[in-house]
């Protein structure tokens, strides 16, 4: 299924590409599928999902500044401040993304408090001493300059170009190469394996990246964990985002989405598993753990019978790689892996997106004539032409053009975030009872017997 204009010159099953062939369309994706464009750069993205799907989807959309960063150093906190800086401006004029400005942090303990305080002095970050509501338990809460976005919000305002450039549906199962060059992709549709070939590739897959890279991917160190989401619909006046950090066997660390009067808050532990242990036992674990820090530091919350509950399965990838871009920070980089024309991205932070984007367009520009590429417009004219005769289609949504979604409106290109899609439950229901619960399918596409519906 490919909706924009394809242009490839072989039918069927074999699709050559002339531009940049861009596999998966979270953060990473998306910033370079801009950018490409932009550039005048044909890219075609390979999407199993929608826009902005995946840990896009599910995560809280800290634009983190190193606030929680244990061990923060002068480069990973300028790091930091470049990317969520980056963030600010490009966001300012796209009213609904930016959720909050500052957030809160607790401290369990004194010795803690103190020395956050000290290493946030000692790098010029100010904070300010301020009571928050509804925090429980700590010896001391500051307000920290660290804003808090809508990812799909977001995405649509720094990449919204995403929703008009060529997409194959489909999830991309094999990468081929022969000798230090990527030949092609492999895409399996619903119109069965399509294998697309390209001059220069960019996977930035998130958790569909390690079963790209096969055993390369445990050479490289990448590790994938899961955790979970609780998802919390509530009334209570609590700050809109807040962390009790480095005391791991009772943090919560948590962002917040407006919900008519009332708020949603996405709440997280340090607690996670490693990611094939995704069941009953996980989740119930996982629950507890949470259930007796939420009755610790947020009592008033924990008792309210009008709140109410709900829980999604969230993995995320990262890899240690502290020579890469980005000044040492340890969770994410661009792997060249010894091809000369096909770069890995894995940010490890939505919010170092921006900065492992740029690096990856810097080398993609190093091993391929980007010029070239450019000159080289697909048969047709440009990627957001008309669409030819036959199986593709000009704009966004699967393949026989956008499909009504239920009520007659037409079926966005951008996915929902994941709490979004996540039923609720009171405090009982959920913690009492933490299996999956099947709700009807949602209209955005997304699976459907799983916590997040
Ligand atoms: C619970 C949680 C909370 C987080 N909170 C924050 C936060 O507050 N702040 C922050 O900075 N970072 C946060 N992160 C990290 C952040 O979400 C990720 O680093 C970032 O979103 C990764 O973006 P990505 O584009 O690399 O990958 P993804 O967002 O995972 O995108 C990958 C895309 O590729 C698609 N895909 C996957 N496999 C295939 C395939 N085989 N073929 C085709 N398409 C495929 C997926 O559908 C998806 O659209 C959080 C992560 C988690 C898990």
């Amino acid at each position: 299924m490919v909706t924009g204009h394809p242009a490839g010159d072989d039918p069927g099953d074999r699709l050559r590409w002339p531009g940049v062939v861009v596999v998966g369309a979270g953060v990473t994706g998306l910033l370079v599928t801009e950018e490409l464009t932009r550039r005048g750069v044909p890219v075609l993205l390979v999407e199993q999902s929608r826009l902005g799907a995946g840990q896009t989807g599910h995560c809280h959309g800290y634009l983190h500044r190193g606030y929680i960063y244990r061990g923060i150093t002068a480069s990973r906190r300028q790091a930091l401040e470049r990317c969520a800086d980056w963030w600010a401006r490009r966001l300012a004029p796209a009213g609904d993304a930016v959720v909050g400005t500052r957030s809160v942090i607790g401290f369990t303990s004194d010795t803690e408090r103190e020395e956050a305080l000290a290493a946030w002095k000692s790098l010029d970050m100010p904070w300010e001493d301020v009571d928050a509501p509804g925090l429980a338990g700590t010896a001391g809460t500051f307000a920290v300059p660290e804003a808090s976005v809508s990812p799909r919000a977001a995405m649509r305002a720094v990449a919204g170009t995403a929703a008009r450039v060529p997409t194959l549906h489909g999830r991309a199962t094999a990468v081929r190469h022969s000798g230090g060059s990527v030949r092609s992709v492999d895409v399996l549709t619903g119109e069965g394996t399509v294998t697309v070939s390209a001059p220069a590739f960019v996977l930035s897959a998130g958790l569909g990246t390690p079963g790209l890279l096969g055993p390369l991917a445990r050479t490289l160190g990448v590790r994938t964990r899961l955790t979970y989401m609780l998802v919390c619909r509530t009334g209570q006046d609590l700050p809109e985002a807040f962390c009790l950090p480095a005391d791991s066997a009772q943090g919560l660390f948590v962002a917040s989405r407006p919900a008519g009067r009332e708020r949603v808050y996405l709440m997280s532990t340090f607690v996670n598993f490693w990611a094939s242990d995704e069941d009953e036992a996980a989740r119930r674990s996982w629950l507890g753990a949470a259930s007796r820090v939420l009755a610790h530091h947020l009592p008033g919350l924990w008792a309210d019978p009008a709140t109410r509950w709900g829980l999604y399965p969230a993995c995320k990838v990262e890899v240690d790689a502290p020579d890469q871009a980005g000044g040492g920070l340890p969770e994410g980089g661009v792997f060249d892996l010894g091809w000369d024309n096909a770069l890995t991205v894995l940010p490890g932070k939505l919010v170092l997106a921006p900065l492992f984007a740029e690096e990856c367009l810097n080398r993609l520009g190093r091993l391929t004539d980007l010029d070239r590429l450019r000159e080289a417009s697909p048969p047709g004219g440009s990627p957001a032409a008309s669409s030819p005769p036959g199986p593709f289609t000009t704009g966004s949504g699967p393949s026989s053009g956008p499909s009504p979604a239920p009520g007659g409106s037409v079926a966005s290109p951008w996915a929902a975030e994941d709490w979004e899609m996540t039923p609720l439950f009171t405090r009982a229901e959920l913690f009492d009872h933490p299996t999956p619960h099947h709700v009807p399918a949602a209209p955005h596409g997304k699976d459907n017997d799983r916590w997040s519906a």
